[in-house]
């Protein structure tokens, strides 16, 4: 397999084409609508992926913030492109040792799924050429982008989706890598990697969704898939090594339809609706009621491949219900999954016999109250179902929360760019570049290792706190004090490692609230091993630091508590002490932490373990 990231991330530095705050809000102050439509471009030609968009017929409504303006409304020209977003894309780029071109031009690239106003994104090339040298292994970048970020979706009903215009605007810096990734974990790498040279310029937003990528993936034999938008950095891998899984189930896929001469006819699809007039539940119980029809496509030779196969979660009777969707239907049935839905043995003998079907024959049925659009999902099950006579469909799939994608869209192709008649081209001077040469930020691995000399931290320590975003709070707390491994192991194990409780936004405390369960560890209010439990009782909403130790039961065991309890401890097991000495420490040990685990600083504990043990053996009747 190869693999390629396109790595998108937000400038905190205004928005790319006025002079709006690059902030998100829930005000609303107005809205308004639109309808958008696909227009061919500079080659004439119409873009698939915006024709596919264009033809679903949906209203955009708009969402107007406090701040929103008339260049984000699309009612005035862009004003010029924002300087300090062109040199960070600059500096980034003299960081990745790309080339920068002589002279900036921004294009708009044809976008109608009405994520922007003006049916297009601005994006202008502002260095080609990269590289990235990984233990040393290379990875090229191709590109490095500078764009404006899309409106927020907020709702999406039938008919019509909303979007908010406070994110539309902020400047996205793009970076793309050329396919030289081969596995997920390196996809990860490389990302982690880029992310890091990204904050080096501190000129970045921070937060969920601030950093999008898209992963695009081909196989041998295959095509390629590109996985957009994904939010979670640790979840790259497990979406490369899904979509490499899903791509070689396909080819496999492919073969066994061969085998079983399977082909999809270009006959339309057959109205069989009176025969499910009888049908009293599921999906199919209001045929024939209000217009609702029943449409059947044969499928000869796909008869016990649409589902799954015993050692895979994929099945191509989703693949294909996902092509359905995208015309608004819930989904469809087909023959492998009959009886059922409501549909009796003997209807499904009559429906087979109806469309002529063999043994080897299968079909796929749809049920909506617009004949138009039932007929439309069939020509779309029909287009993937021939794809997958093929291999694998090159197309553009969204990220799941599980790890797995579905079908979105058809890939976009070249036709969508188009010259930005409103802004003049920009040259990079010689100056410029000299200038940010001069002030290059630190780089990532000399901010390792100034970490690394000042905080006497182990290397792989140093390794997590660049590579995983903990150096800005990691900076402030060892600023007030805190020691630096008990730091270091809070923001990168013990804060990771909180379950997220209030749906799925993961638990982020301030730094004053860190610091206080730091200081509750120094004071040994509580113990290092206690302060998971503390962070989740804060997560589960706790109000503040002593009430979360109070909560998860660390409190209230002094040292004395302590000795009493090993001294009990030891004394219920004088005969394993007696005949083992030493080495009855660990099995006591165990029983010990069981009873007081994160009460007490778990060398305190140890310690206090041996005097007993000692103080029992020397106690003995000799
Ligand atoms: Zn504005």
């Amino acid at each position: 397999m190869k693999a390629g990231l396109e790595v998108h991330q937000q400038l905190a530095v205004g928005k790319l084409f006025c002079a709006c705050p690059a902030e998100l809000t829930e005000e609303v102050t107005e809205t308004f609508a639109r309808p958008l439509r696909a227009a061919g471009g500079e080659s004439r030609a119409v873009d698939a992926a915006a024709a596919f968009q264009a033809a679903r017929g949906l209203v955009y409504r708009y969402e107007c913030g406090p701040s929103s303006c008339l260049v984000e409304m699309d009612e005035e020209p862009p004003h010029p492109l924002n300087e300090a977003a062109l040199d960070t894309a600059l500096t980034l780029a003299l960081l990745l040792h790309a080339r920068p071109v002589d002279e900036i031009e921004v294009m708009r690239k044809i976008v109608v799924d009405g994520s922007n106003t003006t049916g297009f994104q601005r994006t202008a090339l502002v260095a080609v050429d990269g590289e990235l040298v990984i233990r040393e292994k290379r990875f090229s970048i191709s590109t490095i982008c500078l764009e404006e970020d899309a409106a927020r979706k907020v709702r999406e009903s039938p008919g019509e989706i909303s979007y908010r215009l406070d994110r539309l605007g902020i400047p996205l810096v793009e970076v793309a890598t050329g396919p030289e990734i081969t596995s997920g974990p390196e996809a990860r790498e490389v990302a982690e990697e880029i992310g890091a040279l990204l904050r080096a310029t501190k000129r970045v937003r921070r937060g969920i969704g601030t950093i999008r990528e898209d992963v695009n993936v081909s196989t041998e034999g295959g095509h390629r898939v590109e996985i957009k938008g994904v939010q979670e950095l640790r979840l790259i891998q497990e979406y490369v090594d899904r979509e490499v899984a899903r791509q070689r189930w396909l080819l496999d896929l492919k073969d066994r339809l061969a085998a079983n001469s399977a082909h999809v006819p270009s006959v339309p699809p057959v109205d069989v609706t009176e025969l499910f007039h009888s049908v009293e539940s599921g999906p199919f119980s209001g045929a024939g009621k209000g217009g609702q029809v029943v449409l059947a496509l044969p499928l000869p030779g796909f008869s016990g491949l649409l589902r799954s196969p015993p050692d895979s979660e994929e099945r191509l009777g989703r693949e294909l219900a996902d092509y359905a969707r995208t015309v608004g239907l819930r989904g469809l049935v087909h023959s492998d999954e009959l009886p059922g839905y409501g549909v009796a043995p003997e209807r499904v003998v009559e429906l087979r016999s109806r469309l002529g079907l063999g043994e080897a024959d299968a079909m796929v049925l749809v049920t909506d109250r617009s004949r138009e659009r039932a007929t439309l999902a069939l020509e779309r099950v029909r287009d993937r179902a021939r794809a997958a006579l093929e291999g694998v469909p090159g197309e553009t799939r969204d990220p799941l929360p599980d790890g797995r994608t579905r079908y979105s869209r058809p890939l976009p192709g070249r036709d969508r760019m188009y010259p930005e008649t409103d802004i003049p081209p920009i040259r990079i001077s010689a100056e410029r570049l000299a200038r940010l040469r001069d002030q290059l930020p630190e780089r990532p691995e000399e901010l390792e290792e100034r970490l690394a000399r000042t905080h006497s931290l182990p290397a792989e320590v140093v390794r997590q706190l660049v590579f995983g975003d903990f150096v800005e709070p990691f900076e402030a707390l060892t600023a007030q004090h805190h020691p630096a491994g008990l730091v270091a192991r809070l923001l990168t194990q013990d804060l990771p490692s909180v379950p997220s409780v209030r749906g799925d936004a993961p638990f982020a405390p301030s730094l004053t609230v860190l610091a206080a369960v730091l200081e509750a560890a120094e004071s040994g209010r509580i113990a290092k091993e206690g302060i998971p439990s503390v962070l989740a009782a804060l997560a589960a909403g706790a109000p503040d630091v002593p009430s979360a130790v109070e909560r998860s039961g660390l409190s209230g065991l002094s040292h004395e508590e302590l000795v009493a309890i090993v001294r009990r401890v030891v004394e219920a097991n004088s005969e394993l002490v007696r005949s083992r000495g030493d080495a009855a420490f660990s099995p006591l040990m165990g029983d010990v932490m069981k009873e007081v685990r994160g009460r007490r600083d778990g060398r305190e504990i140890s310690e206090a373990l041996r005097t007993e043990i000692v103080r029992a053996r020397s106690a003995r009747p000799s």
